[in-house]
This record gives C-alpha cells, sequence and structure tokens, in this order.
C-alpha cells in the first residue's frame, strides 16, 4: 500500500492556516498556497500567502506596540512573568509539536520528539531567554578627567520591530531561538516561517496568541519568497532575524543598507570533519559523519560537515565503515519508529542535489554508492540514497557548494597543516569537527579552523552558547548573551552633576 500521511494529518486536526496580527486571528485576502508533505507529495493543508499587503499589516500592529504599546517598558519581573505560561505551554505541547514538525518537513517522529530539535528543546531554549529578562544590563564608567562633572552609564534598549524570518528544517527550535530572544529583550516581532514548514510554528503561534502578551508584541504571517522579501525590506523593520540561504542572506544584507537595519544572517555551511590517524575510532568517525549526512534531517542541517577530511592511511577504513552505517538508514512513514532518515524538502531541492551528484561524477570524483533515488512505494516522495564521494579535490564543485542533501565527500590528507588549509579553503565557515585523542592537537586545530564553532570528538549547538558563522555562513550569534545583544542597542546616559 502506498504511504500517506494523510491519515496523520487528519488525526491531528490540521485546519487551513491563519495570519495572527495585532491580537487577532485573521483570514488574508492574498491568496493561498498548499503546503506538500515531502515524503509522499500530498498537500497537508493551505496557508495564507501574506503578501505586501499582510506585511504591512503585521509590520503596522508591532511597530504600534514598540512604539506606545507596555512591552518595551514593562519591569523586567512583570516581562518574565508573561513569558512563563508560554514556556509551560510548550512544554504541555511538545507531543504535538512534535508530531506536527513531522508533518511539515519530514523529520523522524522520533527524532523531532526526542532531539535537540524537538518541542521540548524549544520550550527549553524559550525559558532560557526568559531567564535573562532581569539581566540585561548597561555598564557605569570611571569619571574621565577633573575637567567636568559628568557621568556616563550605558542601558541595553530592545532593538525595535523584529522579523524573525525562518528556514524549513528545525522550525520549532529556530522559532524559539529568534522569538525568545527578540521577546526577553522587549522586542516586538512579526515572525513568518518557511513556506514548506507552517504547522508546528502555527501551534506555537496559538500558544503565544493565548498568553498574555499585549496585542502586537507577536505577530505570525505566513508566505514564500515573495512575503518573506516583503517583510525583510519594510522599512518599519528595524532588525532582521533570517536563518536561511546565503543566496537569500545576501539579499537581505544588500537591501538592509537602505534604512540601516540591523541584520543577524545564519546561513549555510561547507563545513569539515576532520579525522585524524589518532581518532579513538575510525569507525565512531566514518559512523557519525555518515550517519549526520543520511540520517536525521538527511544532511539538511547547516552544520553537518559534509567534507569528511580523512588521513590518507585510513581512507579504506573510513569508507568500509560509512557504507555499514548506510546500511542502516531507513526511509518510510516518518511516525514509523523504524524510519530514522528524512525525505529532501521539495521536488525542486530533489532535482538539484542530484544535479550535485551528477557535478561530481562530471569533475573526477568517484561515487562510492548512493546518489540514486528509491523506487516501489517510496517513488511518490522526495527520498535520495545517501552518497559518498571519495577522489574529491577541495576545489570540486560538489566540495565547495553547500548541497543540503545527502552527500559526503571525502577529501585525503596527509598532514595536520594541510587538514587545516583544505578545512579553511571554503566560501563558508559555520561549525566543524575534529576526531583525534591528541588533546594538543585538538586545541591547535579547533583554535586555527576559520568557522563560527568547532567540536572536538562531537557537536551539538546549546541554548546557552553562541552559534553562527563567518564569511558566507552569516552575520552575528545565536544563543545566550550574544542573542540578547543582538536584539538590543546600548545607549550612553550622560549626568552632568553641576548641570
Ligand atoms: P531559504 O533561504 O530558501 O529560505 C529561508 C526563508 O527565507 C524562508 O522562510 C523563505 O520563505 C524566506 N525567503 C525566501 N526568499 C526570500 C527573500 N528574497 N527575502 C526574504 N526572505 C526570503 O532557505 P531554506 O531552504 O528554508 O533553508 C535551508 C538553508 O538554511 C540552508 O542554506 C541552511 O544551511 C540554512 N540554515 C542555516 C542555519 C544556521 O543556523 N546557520 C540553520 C538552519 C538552516
Amino acid at each position: 500500500m502506498a504511504l500517506s500521511l494523510r491519515p496523520a494529518r487528519d488525526k491531528l486536526g490540521v485546519q487551513p492556516g491563519k495570519l495572527f496580527i495585532g491580537g487577532e486571528w485573521i483570514e488574508e485576502a492574498n491568496g493561498r498556497f498548499d503546503q506538500i508533505h515531502p515524503a509522499t507529495n500530498e498537500v497537508m493543508t493551505s496557508f495564507a500567502e501574506a503578501g505586501e499587503a499582510g506585511v504591512d499589516r503585521a509590520v503596522a500592529a508591532a511597530r504600534e506596540a514598540f512604539d506606545k504599546g507596555p512591552w518595551p517598558r514593562l519591569p523586567a519581573q512583570d516581562r518574565k512573568r508573561i513569558l512563563q505560561p508560554i514556556i509551560d505551554g510548550i512544554y504541555a505541547a511538545e507531543e504535538e509539536l512534535a508530531q506536527l514538525q513531522t508533518l511539515d518537513n519530514g523529520i523522524p517522529y522520533h527524532f523531532s520528539r526526542r532531539s535537540r530539535v524537538s518541542g521540548t528543546a524549544a520550550a527549553d531554549i524559550f525559558d532560557h531567554y526568559a531567564g535573562w529578562c532581569d539581566k540585561i544590563t548597561g555598564e557605569t564608567y570611571p569619571r574621565f578627567s577633573s575637567d567636568s562633572n559628568l557621568h556616563y552609564l550605558s542601558f541595553r534598549e530592545p532593538v525595535g520591530v523584529a522579523a524573525a524570518i525562518l528556514a524549513f528544517n528545525a522550525p520549532l527550535a529556530m522559532f524559539a531561538i529568534k522569538v525568545g530572544a527578540a521577546l526577553a529583550s522587549g522586542c516586538t516581532v512579526v515572525v513568518k516561517p518557511s513556506e514548506y514548514a507552517n504547522l508546528a510554528v502555527e501551534r506555537l503561534a496559538r500558544i503565544l496568541a493565548s498568553s498574555d502578551l499585549p496585542p502586537g508584541v507577536f505577530n505570525f504571517i505566513t508566505g514564500g519568497a515573495r512575503t518573506g522579501s516583503a517583510l525583510a525590506t519594510h522599512p518599519g523593520i528595524d532588525k532582521v532575524s533570517f536563518t536561511g540561504s546565503a543566496a537569500v542572506g545576501e539579499q537581505i544584507m544588500n537591501a538592509s543598507g537602505r534604512n540601516m537595519k540591523r541584520v543577524s544572517l545564519e546561513l549555510g555551511g561547507k563545513s569539515a570533519g576532520i579525522v585524524f590517524p589518532d581518532a579513538r575510532s575510525v569507525e565512531g568517525a566514518a559512523r557519525t559523519l555518515m550517519g549526520l549526512c543520511s540520517t536525521f534531517l538527511s544532511g539538511q542541517i547547516c552544520s553537518t560537515p559534509s567534507r569528511a577530511i580523512v588521513h590518507r592511511s585510513l581512507l579504506a577504513e573510513f569508507v568500509h565503515f560509512a557504507g555499514e552505517q548506510v546500511k542502516t538508514v531507513r526511509f518510510g512513514d516518518p511516525f514509523d519508529s523504524a524510519t530514522n532518515a528524512a525525505p529532501i524538502i521539495s521536488k525542486r531541492q530533489v532535482a538539484r542535489v542530484l544535479g550535485y551528484v551528477d557535478s561530481g561524477k562530471r569533475e573526477g570524483a568517484t561515487l562510492c554508492f548512493g546518489g540514486d533515488t528509491p523506487g516501489g512505494e517510496l517513488a511518490g516522495g522526495n527520498w535520495i540514497n545517501p552518497a559518498l564521494f571519495v577522489d574529491v579535490r577541495n576545489d570540486m564543485t560538489i566540495a565547495r557548494e553547500e548541497i543540503f542533501g545527502p552527500v559526503l565527500s571525502v577529501i585525503p590528507f596527509d598532514a595536520e597543516e594541510e587538514a587545516i588549509a583544505i578545512a579553511n579553503d571554503s566560501e563558508y565557515g559555520l561549525a566543524g569537527c575534529i576526531f583525534t585523542t591528541d588533546i594538543a592537537r585538538a586545541f591547535r586545530v579547533a583554535r586555527a579552523v576559520r568557522s563560527g564553532s568547532v567540536g572536538i570528538n562531537g557537536y551539538a549547538s546549546s541554548p546557552h552558547s553562541p552559534m553562527g558563522g563567518i564569511r558566507r555562513s552569516g552575520i552575528g550569534r545565536e544563543g545566550g548573551w550574544a542573542a540578547i545583544e543582538a536584539f538590543t542597542e546600548l545607549k550612553t546616559v550622560v549626568l552632568n552633576l553641576d548641570g
């Protein structure tokens, strides 16, 4: 029997989506678009394309709430007291949120429920940011000279109206990172999820809509590139917090110059996983790197090390265990506990990934396995068999461009400096990891790799530590205090005690 996600959708009572603007759920008359499930290409439901009119309305509501409403001026304790029931509401809905996220992007349910992109993780992230409300402090400065009786102090004030634009792959965590930090900082927000993944975010929006947030503080709109562009370029927006591709990030960066919007850009990556001869287990490293490219979100994670930079002496063993790892991959119903890999988000992205596989072959890399699509009951969905390339040179297209799919490229090295040089020879600089048991080497290489973060014998982001990239991987950091800084402006107040 052909795979269908309709029973899961019907069980969850999924309805056509609405917009939440200025404290009201509204229908927008600008047209609608279908949200399609990537495992089957069935329509799950439809959402409103907010378009310019919807964006205008949402920004006006957020502007009014920021300029005239109480939220930016509330005492810290009051702000935190309003956020606390939202956190409780997210924890209470964690199961349903996980199911909706699986209906959004096809992430296997057991990952959606338990991993660091789960509903529980979203609540943890919100909880972390709510804790900042009463710790957003400025500084006082010592008297500078005896010529005057001027005293200087600084305050951190909310940056204003923030636009939060999300990618499709981890909507729950991404929402919490942006909206949690913006609200804790006293900003008002307009959030727009990816057109491919609206369901879980709409459920979160319902939790915020039923909270005591004043009208206009939180607004939820849906739509594709046109709506995203209208939001990112709107003159009423003070700050854009964007997660997505480098191509769109570049457009946002260019457009922001017009009114000097603040921008935080969390973009793509082409991170390196470096396997040294003194790694504790070559099998472990091979399974980790191939596993990240083939299970969970099937390589559709920004921080995935999609270049395995492997010491030449380990190549045969690495390829063997990468092959063994791929034998554990199971496609199918994402709600089935046996399924451990996600479909590719859209047919367009499938074509793009297959194009990269072709380019790898054309440019002289050797495809060990995968890179084709399965048939049978999976033929209706966007599945790609995980691919491993060897004989890859770092100047090949598959080593330079972000593929965002299940393709791992193995690049050999002989000396440590060569491994570092290959890792750093990239337009991107998001994450990466190192496999070694030599602590001195681990520290040396971690410091030498040019990226926003590096893992030593393992990697995972966390709500309380900074995450972000350099070069085309973006600007700014999310996580912990760095995110609060990004949603606040520093104001200096000068007090003349002789005045
Ligand atoms: P995308 O750039 O296609 O879309 C991201 C969002 O931008 C969507 O909401 C989309 O509707 C909107 N958008 C599209 N065109 C726009 C425009 N011109 N102006 C404003 N908004 C616009 O990215 P995607 O396919 O959803 O996500 C995959 C990308 O996101 C990958 O490159 C991945 O590496 C990156 N990503 C980065 C991080 C990180 O933390 N660095 C995390 C997750 C994903």
